[in-house]
């Protein structure tokens, strides 16, 4: 191609703009698209070469850049979203193509894609604001009561225990919130770190049935442990995989039908999904409400509860189901889940076995 300014580009030049995988255009002086790679037609849509930059790029602040590029001679990085088909974020960054004042002939644009950094960040926005709004009403709760017990029920007997019932309840609602949160950001950090320590999940999960049977009991439930053949051992953290299934076992205890069995299944299996590894599995199911198809996706994500007015009274914070998915991944495991509405639920977390030692 040959512009006006005389700036062409080889054949090898444009092979070399098409191995780039990042969107890269060249301009000339006079706005004219020189040459594009194929990740520019593809992710921003530059489609002919010698059309007006401003018909292939519509986006004000990515033009007003080149402009100054090509009038200054010095790069410029703006950040430009272009709206359709999807909403994405690129920096563009655009650079001189003879840096140096009247010199410059044109200008080159590279687009680095911002879309998932941008999205990090508001899932990290959004979290800070859903801890901080947990985090409030029990705090609401309490100054509330503490009011109200130095007024109106200063000299009430009867009132005072049952506020101050409430107000351990609620603190007892920040520090299971705060222990929780904690504990997410423990395991995120060393989440890229497989553990290395032989452990026996038989072991593991008869503590936590035997821990949380007097919970079962309270709703007139079974909890039943059925382990038929012997586990290989697994690497794992003990502390980590008895959270994970207390997790599970506490939401079966909460979310089953009073009266009715939770069962912990436990048995190896020969191949992992999508593997050629042996595994455990080991299944918490209950017999209870059951989750409605569209929500079991969304399960993990922190603070996602089918029903938040429900979780808060049994005393949920919305995070175990999140804290669960992060030992599960870094034990470099699977969690399944299975439900139908109206008959119960299986949690099921598929863990690879060490080999013998
Ligand atoms: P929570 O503290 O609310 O129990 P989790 O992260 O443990 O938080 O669970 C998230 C949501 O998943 C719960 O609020 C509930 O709606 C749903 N859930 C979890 N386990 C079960 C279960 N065994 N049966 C039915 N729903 C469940």
């Amino acid at each position: 191609m040959e512009t006006r300014a005389g700036l062409s580009l080889s054949s090898r030049e444009s092979g070399i703009l098409d191995s780039i995988p990042e969107p890269v255009v060249v301009v000339d002086r006079q706005r004219a698209v020189l040459a594009f790679n194929g990740a520019a037609a593809r992710e921003i849509g530059v489609a002919y070469p010698g059309r007006a930059l401003a018909l292939s790029l519509r986006h004000p602040a990515a033009l007003a850049a080149v402009e100054e590029v090509l009038a200054q001679g010095k790069p410029r990085t703006v950040e430009v979203t272009f709206r359709n088909p999807a909403p994405r974020t690129f920096s563009m960054v655009a650079a001189p193509l003879q840096p140096g004042g009247e010199l410059t002939q044109g200008a080159v644009l590279v687009f680095h894609e911002l879309t998932s950094e941008r999205r990090a960040e508001q899932m990290r926005a959004d979290f800070i604001a859903n801890a901080s709004h947990e985090l409030r009403s029990p705090l609401s709760a309490l100054v509330g009561f503490i009011e109200t017990l130095r007024g109106p029920a200063k000299d009430d007997a009867a009132a005072r225990d049952r506020f101050l019932d409430i107000m351990a309840a609620e603190a007892g609602r920040m520090t299971r919130l705060i222990e929780n949160l904690l504990s997410l950001s423990s395991i995120e950090a060393d989440e890229h770190l497989a553990p290395q320590e032989r452990v026996d999940l038989a072991a593991i999960l008869a503590t936590v049935v035997e821990v949380l049977s007097p919970a079962a009991s309270a709703r007139q439930m079974h909890l039943r442990l059925e382990i038929l053949v012997p586990l290989p051992a697994v690497f794992g953290d003990t502390d980590q995989l008895t959270q994970v299934f207390r997790n599970l076992v506490e939401n079966a205890i909460a979310y089953g039908r009073e009266g009715t069995d939770v069962l912990v299944v436990a048995h190896p299996v020969e191949r992992m999904a999508e593997g050629t590894r042996p595994g455990v599995v080991v299944a918490v199911q209950d017999h209870g409400e059951g989750i409605p198809r569209d929500h079991i996706p969304r399960l993990t994500e922190r603070f996602y509860r089918v029903d938040a007015g429900r979780s808060r009274k049994l005393g949920g914070t919305g995070l175990g189901l999140a804290i669960v998915k992060h030992i599960v991944n870094r034990h470099r495991g699977r969690l399944t889940i299975e439900s139908e509405v109206g008959r119960g639920s299986r949690f099921a977390v598929t863990l690879p076995a060490a080999p013998p030692p």
